[in-house]
């Protein structure tokens, strides 16, 4: 893979949420060097030990360079006109909900708007998700149900000011772990400064945690609605912001009422004292962020406990000020930059939803007058459907739902059932390619070139050092092909993404006139070339704090409290355990990148089962030995990790490792694709499984 440069290139990495800046220096003996950016806002030099490595993941190896058409090599033309030509016959023959993309927090917001603009706008369906579905959905539900809009209200430096930091369901030591180490320095330098870690596991952010409250799975929105009750109950609350800002809290107020401290301790599984400490540490200390992840989000209640946090926040009106506020940070690099340009099934674009206005809006500002007019398929129904013969055509980019869906045998059934799958990957190694009918070569990290937004609303640039490989293509040049070949050669005529993204930032700006929260019109006419990690909102004055102002997104402009019932709490069959699944600190999603260094594998080499000493004991399950994981689903193998980091009745396995990597380790085939009601999230971390040695 050829440099085309040898001077240093200012570029973001490709993994997590955080979005750290990286400098790439390409060197003559090929390798190419990398350092944390000291001038990006995200990381101010710092990186964790994937970003770090990425210098080690950019060999040819295990690439896909060239498009196949049923496994052959053809040129370009002959595989953008099959997929053209297939989609085009499908719609003509079943109709535009016949087909459907499904996408990636990897994509380039570049890529996902050419993507979102050809299925929503043109193809006129909106069957376009992406695996931010797995991701983040709960926290777009509940940000909509409390501000009216999809709007994350916190900024990366309100970890510092804060005095009490409560993370919820993440594990940012390892799957943030440039945000924690940014914490990790605020508190040596403020050792008043206290972290309470809510989690069933004692992961490794327990390290830096005053209190670990070792929940029960899923008794954090209990937790939380106790909390608003205690607050209401010993005044802690904010009378002025509530009266002009909000609406809803007598309702919410009333259900909390009916959960004392003694409640909660029996519902989650701790003790009445550590529910009341956490109680007294949050209303004594204003200056709180509440911090939350897949723990949070990936549960059949995700969007509640959302929403039971936010409640807290408007309670107490710790929102929109310093080192204050809820904070949902995300898991991919460009979770966020997707959301923007609408890709989401549930989303139109530029966050507007599908609404008749927003419909005539987008309509008029693509030039279509076919712009889908509902939602669509959402990840699990959208493979729910493939598996019934109701997609005739799917395009997957830059995702491998083999392995990271739940069920996710039956996803490759309805894949392999399904009569046409294009898939657009760098790797020509993942289980999902496996079931194409067209491959494309797609550009990877280091040779795209675009724009990522991170968890922290700011949009940085992904620049190119490397030459593109074999006859690999951008992800929107093959999408905006295969556009003008289905016949919608005017919505596509991009020949750089510096041209699309300047069309998002209009799109955003586009008869806004204030009443959406995103606006980057600040940004237009901006040298995309040169363009500096930017925070939205940027319209024409000086960024404000989101939600400074006390005005928020809903018709009435006051933040809503959503009343929260807590579920009752999770009982598994007798003899099975609760499953929770997730990442270890040194691999990426299914491996396809952080496989290719042994560095990183050094850290785990195989999947692993957390189970409590206790429980090992009972099984005869012994240290190091092989344990069966099986239920109704699938049956996966790996090695038992006997610890009491994990709680009795629970086991915890990442969900990183493939058929390629270890076989009999997909553990997402054992999760039951069961989804919250509002975000159609599904509960990745909570599976009922059998455990035995073998
Ligand atoms: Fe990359 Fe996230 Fe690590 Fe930063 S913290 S270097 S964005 S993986």
């Amino acid at each position: 893979n050829q440099p085309v440069t040898s001077t240093v290139v200012r570029t973001t990495c490709p993994y997590c949420g955080v979005g750290c800046g990286v400098l790439a220096t390409p060197q003559p003996d090929g390798s190419v060097s990398i350092a944390g950016d000291p001038d990006h806002p995200a990381n101010f030099g710092r990186l964790c030990s994937k970003g770090s490595a990425l210098g080690e993941t950019l060999s040819l190896d295990g690439r896909l360079l060239y498009p196949e058409s049923d496994g052959a090599r053809v040129t370009w033309d002959q595989a953008l006109d099959r997929v053209a030509n297939t989609f085009k016959q499908a719609i003509a023959d079943y109709g535009p909900d016949s087909v459907a993309i499904y996408g990636s927090g990897q994509l380039l917001t570049e890529d996902y708007y050419v993507a979102n603009k050809l299925m929503k706008g043109f193809i006129g369906s909106a069957n376009m998700d992406t695996n931010s579905r797995l991701c983040m959905a709960s926290s777009v539900a509940g940000h909509k149900r409390a501000f009216g809009s999809d709007t994350v209200p916190g900024n990366y430096e309100d970890l510092e000011l804060a005095d009490l930091i409560v993370l919820v369901g993440s594990n940012l030591g390892w799957c943030h772990p440039v945000l924690y180490q940014r914490i990790v320095r605020a508190k040596a330098e403020r050792p008043n400064m206290r972290v309470v870690l809510i989690d069933p596991r004692r992961t490794v952010s327990a390290d830096i945690a005053d209190l670990h409250l070792a929940v029960q799975s899923d008794g954090d929105s209990a937790l939380f609605v106790g909390l608003l009750g205690y607050l209401a109950r010993t005044g802690i609350t904010a009378p002025d912001f509530m009266e002009n800002h909000t609406s809803g809290a007598e309702a919410a107020l009333l259900v909390a009422e009916d959960w004392p401290v003694s409640r909660i301790a029996e519902v989650t599984g701790l003790s009445e004292k550590s529910v009341q400490l956490f109680y007294d540490w949050f209303a004594k200390t204003e200056k709180t962020v509440t911090v939350y992840s897949q723990g949070v989000n990936q549960s059949s209640s995700g969007t509640d406990k959302v929403n039971a946090i936010i409640n807290c926040h408007l309670l107490t009106g710790r929102i929109g000020r310093p080192g204050m506020g809820p904070f949902s940070v995300t898991g991919q690099p460009n979770a966020m930059g997707g959301r923007e340009v609408g890709g989401l099934a549930n989303i139109l674009a530029a966050h507007m939803d599908f609404t008749p206005d927003a419909i005539d809006r987008v309509g008029r500002f693509w030039g279509s007058d076919n712009v889908a007019t509902k939602p669509g398929l959402k990840a699990v129904d959208l493979f729910a459907a493939m598996g019934r013969g109701e997609i005739k055509a799917v395009w997957i980019m830059a995702t491998n739902p083999v392995d990271s869906m739940p069920e996710a045998d039956a996803v490759r059934a309805a894949l392999a059932a399904c009569p046409f799958v294009v898939v657009s990957d760098i790797s020509d190694r993942t289980d999902t390619g496996r079931t194409a009918h067209v491959r494309l070569p797609a550009a990877g990290w280091g040779e795209k070139d675009g724009t990522v937004t991170n968890s922290e609303r700011r949009i940085s640039r992904q620049r190119p050092f490397l030459a593109l490989p074999g006859e690999a293509r951008p992800d929107w040049w093959i999408i905006k092909e295969v556009g003008n070949r289905m016949g919608f050669e005017h919505g596509f005529a991009y020949f750089s993404p510096a041209e699309i993204f300047a069309e998002h930032v209009a799109l955003t700006a586009f008869e806004n006139h204030g009443s959406r929260d995103l606006d980057l019109s600040g940004l237009v006419g901006v040298d995309y070339a040169s363009l500096p990690p930017t925070q939205w909102p940027v319209r024409h004055k000086p960024a404000a704090r989101m939600f400074g102002d006390g005005h928020f997104f809903t018709p009435d402009g006051k933040a809503r409290f959503v009343p929260v019932l807590p579920p009752p709490p999770f009982a598994p069959l007798p003899g099975t355990f609760i499953l929770n699944t997730g990442r270890v600190r040194d691999h990426w999603h299914t491996m396809t990148r952080t496989g290719k260094t042994p560095r990183l594998s050094a850290h785990y080499a195989e999947p692993f089962v957390e189970i409590h000493p206790a429980d090992a004991d009972r099984l005869n399950i012994r240290p190091a030995t092989l344990v069966q994981l099986s239920n109704r689903h699938a049956s996966a193998v790996v090695r038992a990790l006997v610890t009491d980091r994990q709680r009795r009745g629970h086991l915890f396995v990442p969900m990183h490792w493939t058929d390629q990597f270890a076989s009999n380790g997909r553990i997402d085939a054992l999760v039951t694709a069961k989804v919250d009601p509002f975000s159609a999230q599904p509960a990745l971390k909570m599976a009922e499984v059998h455990a035995e040695p073998i």
